[in-house]
C-alpha cells in the first residue's frame, strides 16, 4: 500500500472544507492500492476554519491539521504542509475546489508510470477577469524572458510529486518562497494535466491586485539578477551618450560661444535622468530587502496548535516555529 498526502491550504475557508473533503475522499476511495492522508493548514483564518478542521480530524484519522498563529500567506502554508508530510507521493490543492479532485487518478496513474511529478494546468483562462488575465500573461512574459527558469503560463499550485522532489523542494531553504519557481527550478520530470477552469463557487478568492503584484515582483527577483544587470548595462550606454554630448556641447561652446536657450532639453534630460536613477535604485532596493529579510533568517511559519502528534516519527521534528527552517528529513 503506498501512501500520499494532501496539503491543502486554508485561509478562511469554512464554506468550502467539509465540501472538499467529501468531493476528495469519494474520488480518492476509488483509486486501490492507495491510502490518502490529508494535511490541512489553517493559515491564520478567521471564520471558523480552524474549529472546523479539528472536528473533521475528530472524525476521520486520516485528516491531520496544522494552524498558524496568524496568517502567513499561501507560500508558507504550503512549505509547513510539505515539512510535514511523510508519505510516498504529495499532493499539493487548493480548498476551494477550483482544483478538481477529480484529476487525482490521472495523477497517480502518471506517477505509476515513472514521472517525478503530474500537474495540472488551466487549458483556457475563462472566468477570470480581463485586468488579472493581462496582468498575468504580462508577468509571465517578462519573468520569463527574465529569468532561466520559465514558468508555464497556465500552471496552477496543483499537483502531485514523489517523496524526492517534495524532499528537493524543501531543502531550498529560502524565507521568501515563491513555490511556482522552486517547482521548476528543482527540475525532475514533469507531466503536465490541462484541465478546464473551475469558477469558485463557495468563499471568495483570497487575492487583492496588490498582493498579486507584490507577488510578482518577488517571482522575478526570487529567480533572476537579470534586472540588476540591465540597469548596469543601460547606466554604461547612458554614460557613452553623455559623453559624446558633453564633448559635442564643449566643443560648440569653445567655437560658437555661450547659447543661453536650451531650457526645454536641459529639462529633458534632468528629468529622464532623475526618473532613471530613481528606477534603478528602486531595482537594487528590491534585491536589498530580500537580502534583509533572507539575513534575519525568521521562521517562515509559526505554528499555533496540530495534531501531528499521530503522525510517524520524522514527521513531528517541524511542530514548532524554530525548526520551520530545518533541513529536510533525508
Ligand atoms: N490561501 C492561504 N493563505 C492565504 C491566501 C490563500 O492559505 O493567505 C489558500 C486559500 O485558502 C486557497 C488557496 O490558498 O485554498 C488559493 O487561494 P484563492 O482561492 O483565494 O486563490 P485563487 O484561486 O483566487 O488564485
Ligand atoms: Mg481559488
Amino acid at each position: 500500500m503506498k501512501t500520499v498526502d494532501i496539503v491543502v491550504p486554508c485561509f478562511n475557508e469554512a464554506e468550502v472544507v467539509e465540501t472538499f473533503l467529501a468531493e476528495t475522499e469519494r474520488i480518492c476511495g476509488q483509486i486501490a492500492g492507495y491510502r490518502f492522508s490529508y494535511i490541512f493548514v489553517d493559515d491564520g483564518s478567521r471564520d471558523a476554519t480552524l474549529p472546523l478542521l479539528r472536528k473533521m480530524q475528530q472524525e476521520n484519522e486520516r485528516v491531520h491539521y496544522l494552524s498558524f498563529s496568524r496568517n502567513f500567506g499561501k507560500e508558507a502554508a504550503m512549505y509547513a504542509g510539505l515539512k510535514h508530510t511523510s508519505g510516498d507521493y504529495v499532493i499539493v490543492m487548493d480548498a476551494d475546489l477550483q482544483h478538481p479532485p477529480a484529476l487525482i487518478p490521472q495523477m497517480v496513474k502518471e506517477l505509476e508510470a515513472g514521472h517525478d511529478c503530474a500537474a495540472a494546468c488551466r487549458s483556457t483562462r475563462d472566468g477570470e477577469k480581463g485586468l488579472r488575465s493581462l496582468f498575468s500573461s504580462l508577468f509571465y512574459r517578462f519573468s520569463n524572458s527574465m529569468s532561466d527558469v520559465k514558468m508555464p503560463q497556465n500552471a496552477v499550485d496543483f499537483r502531485m510529486m514523489t517523496r524526492q522532489m517534495v524532499d528537493a523542494i524543501l531543502s531550498l531553504s529560502e524565507v521568501e518562497r515563491f513555490s511556482k519557481g522552486i517547482f521548476v527550478w528543482v527540475g525532475f520530470d514533469t507531466v503536465w494535466i490541462p484541465y478546464e477552469n473551475v469558477e469558485r463557487t463557495l468563499g471568495t478568492s483570497k487575492w487583492s491586485f496588490k498582493g498579486l503584484l507584490k507577488y510578482a515582483i518577488d517571482g522575478i527577483t526570487a529567480f533572476t539578477v537579470k534586472p540588476l544587470k540591465l540597469i548596469r548595462n543601460f547606466g554604461i550606454l547612458l554614460c557613452g551618450i553623455s559623453l559624446i554630448y558633453i564633448l559635442a556641447t564643449l566643443i560648440k561652446t569653445l567655437i560658437m560661444g555661450i547659447d543661453v536657450p536650451g531650457y526645454a532639453s536641459l529639462l529633458c534630460i534632468t528629468l529622464f535622468l532623475g526618473g532613471t536613477i530613481q528606477l534603478s535604485i528602486g531595482v537594487v532596493g528590491e534585491y536589498v530587502a530580500h537580502i534583509y529579510l533572507e539575513a534575519k533568517d525568521r521562521p517562515v511559519y509559526i505554528l499555533k496548535e496540530t495534531d501531528l502528534a499521530a503522525l510517524p516519527e520524522g514527521a513531528k521534528d517541524a511542530a514548532s516555529g524554530e525548526d520551520a527552517k530545518e533541513a529536510p528529513r533525508a
